[in-house]
């Protein structure tokens, strides 16, 4: 594994910004090639996972999540988060992966030769610079929450993502939002005993919703054990509710806290300011599909971050491939064909 200071002025190949699922799957893949791969996170290994709820189960198979063929098994229909977070600090163990965890990349810079500079700041503050022929970026999805731009948004009681329906037993708790998100932090806190009221724009919960979870939301808000307010918008929170308007007309629902689960924006930050154009409409950064190169030489995407804004396009189960895609590109330049 990583020790901080070695090789830290040699060439690296590929350097992949992002140590999740995706990110791990182009180092294994440049490994595999012979190519000096080291990725980057400013979280632990898999962090986007981390912060997820923690007794979430996958909706896909253990199969379907694997990464570098290496057997997911897990004795259940479905793998749960820590089930994903040991496999996957196990399969960089397995392969020797060079992570450096805890390392934010700021930015990327050209140098004359055409490698690339990239700089680095460490958990305790050091900035640093590595050099690389190439970059990835697989920077996900789930730094930058959506947000609802209301007054009050930023509150205390006010969280952008959910852990645990425990913290919220005995509260009058609001979600806004009626997609698969919200849903699951709904149903889990009303186990938990909170007073849950779902607040969401659509005029019915999202079409969707998985199938397996749909009905048992659409029983509790018949039976109105949770309540939902659909085709309606928040428009202000304040410190013991929110206000919300709904066919012209403005109600209040009583919240001491608030969960806005409406959904990310792509981490594209690193990719503009490295030249990388991206759609105003879809939120998609330019690249080959098939290459996943972008049209900035060296620069490549990997993961979730290709979808743009439509989060639910690419996912573990098929951005796990863009590393293939990547080094047979990568060696198809340096064989010249
Ligand atoms: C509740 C939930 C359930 C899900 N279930 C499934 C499922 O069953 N099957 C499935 O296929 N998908 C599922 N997904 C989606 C899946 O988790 C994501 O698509 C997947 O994590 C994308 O992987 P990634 O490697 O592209 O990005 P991410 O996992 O988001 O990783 C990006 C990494 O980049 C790091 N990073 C960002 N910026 C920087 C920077 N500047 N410097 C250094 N590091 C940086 C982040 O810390 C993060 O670790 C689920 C998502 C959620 C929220």
């Amino acid at each position: 594994m990583h020790t901080p200071d070695a090789n830290a002025a040699a060439m690296i190949d590929v350097a992949i910004v992002g140590a999740g699922p995706c990110g791990l799957a182009v180092a294994i893949a440049a490994q595999r090639a012979g190519l000096r791969a080291v990725v980057f996170d400013r979280g632990a290994i898999v962090n986007g996972l981390l912060s997820y709820p923690t007794y979430m189960t996958f909706f896909s198979t253990a199969e379907r999540i694997a990464i570098g063929g290496v057997p997911f098994i897990v004795a259940t229909e479905k793998p749960s988060r820590r089930d994903a977070l040991a496999y996957y600090r196990g399969v960089a163990t397995h392969f020797g992966l060079d992570v450096r965890q805890y390392e934010t990349i700021e930015r990327l810079a050209r140098r004359d030769d055409g490698a690339w500079i990239v700089y680095s700041t460490t958990q305790g503050g050091e900035a640093r610079e590595s050099f690389a022929r190439s970059v990835v970026v697989a920077t996900g999805y789930f730094g930058r929450p959506n947000r609802l731009g209301v007054p009050g948004e930023d509150l205390p009681h006010v969280r952008h993502g959910y852990i645990d329906g425990h913290i919220a037993w005995d509260h009058d708790v609001v979600i806004v939002g009626g997609a698969n998100s919200a849903v699951d932090a709904a149903l889990d806190m009303y186990r938990a005993g909170a007073r849950v009221t779902m607040v969401h724009f659509g005029e019915a919960l999202d079409a969707n919703v998985k199938p397996w979870v749909r009905p048992e939301i659409e029983a509790r808000i018949r039976e109105g054990q949770i309540s939902a307010i659909f085709g309606a918008r928040v428009t202000a929170i304040e410190s013991d509710g929110i206000t919300v308007e709904r066919a012209g007309e403005t109600t209040r629902v009583l919240a001491s806290q608030v969960y806005t689960m409406i959904g990310y924006l792509p981490e594209t930050g690193l990719l503009q300011q490295a030249g990388v154009p991206i759609d105003p409409l879809t939120g998609i950064p330019e690249h080959d599909a098939d290459t996943m190169a972008t049209p900035v030489q060296g620069i490549y995407l990997a993961g979730v971050i290709a979808s743009g804004l439509q989060a639910n396009r690419i996912f573990i189960e098929n951005g796990r491939d863009h590393g293939d895609q990547i080094v047979a590109h990568l060696q198809s330049l340096s064989q010249g064909t």
